[in-house]
């Protein structure tokens, strides 16, 4: 892999029932994207019935690390391919993350507020917007405080319960505030490029908040959270000219649960080589 430098650090397998695509799959198209590296992160097995048709059940979960392995080994001097995990973050659940983190040698551990679930919407859609969007920005600064996660993705997902209210602007105040708290954990953020194919088209984060994780020091992962194959690596050059612009010149990859730094105009560097290598007009122009 000599001129291959990056790794794209979310992306799912069939087991969650909503990805299509075996890891082998992702993995070649991680090659062509001019990528190192990848790291499956599927979300989290849950007790309890949590939102069970979105993810694997606990039964499934030796078989999640088998197929990640499984490929891993099919790719060995080729393609760096990571087991990680996609975990909820849910008040109550938290013993249960701790003890899945545990199950498995992880590389990589994000946390996420998914506000869609049934369980989340049923405890929290209890005022108005505004509301439903504090407590969204309160219980991701309480994800970072639980010490479980190396990593916050897609976090400002909320955007998408109601796109039409979404008004950065009206509420920076409460994003300070639970930056702030973040930014105290040294917990990482992720920059996560799926967002542009959801309701409201932009990445998570958007450029305001992003130059407030900057100005705040908070590290950057950068992730396609892809649930097909075909989006493994998209629009990671898009991405890092948002960071440049939001004021950061390095971002995060994990091993071992441990922060690599690497710098954005190298990355860049191999990310245009291999482009140009290839002739590949399916890696985007920036
Ligand atoms: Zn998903
Ligand atoms: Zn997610």
């Amino acid at each position: 892999m000599p001129n291959r430098l990056f790794y794209d650090s979310h992306m799912h397998t069939p087991l969650c029932k909503h990805a299509f695509g075996e890891p082998e799959a992702y993995a070649d198209r991680a090659i062509q994207a001019g990528l190192k590296g990848i790291i499956f992160t599927c979300h989290s097995p849950m007790p309890r019935g949590f939102w069970p048709h979105v993810r694997m059940s606990i039964k499934e979960f030796p078989e999640y690390v088998r197929i990640v392995d499984r490929a891993a080994k099919a790719y060995e001097g080729k393609l760096d391919i990571r087991l990680g995990m996609e975990s909820d973050f849910f008040p109550g659940f938290e013993e249960w993350i701790a003890e899945l983190h545990t199950m498995a040698k992880f590389h990589y551990c994000l946390g996420s507020v998914h506000w869609q679930g049934q369980d989340y919407k049923a405890r929290y859609e209890t005022g108005s917007v505004e509301d439903f969007i504090a407590t969204y920005f309160r219980l991701l600064a309480e994800s970072a405080e639980t010490g479980l996660f190396d990593c916050l993705a897609h976090p400002d997902l909320v955007k998408n319960y109601k796109p039409e209210c979404w008004d950065f602007e009206a509420i920076r105040p409460i994003v300070a505030e639970s930056l702030d708290r973040i930014a105290k954990t040294g917990v990482a953020m992720e920059l996560n490029t799926s967002g542009l194919n959801k309701r409201y088209a932009a990445m998570n984060p958007g450029p305001e908040m992003l130059a407030m994780m900057a100005e705040r020091g908070i590290p950057v992962v950068i992730g396609s959270d892809a649930h097909v194959a075909q989006r493994v690596g998209d629009r990671f050059r898009l991405a890092i000219n948002h960071l440049k612009a939001a004021g950061y010149s390095t971002v995060r990859v994990y091993e071992e649960r441990w922060p690599h730094v690497m710098r954005l105009d190298e990355i860049e560097r191999t990310l245009l080589r291999q482009a140009t290598e290839l002739g590949n007009t399916s890696v985007e122009a920036a």
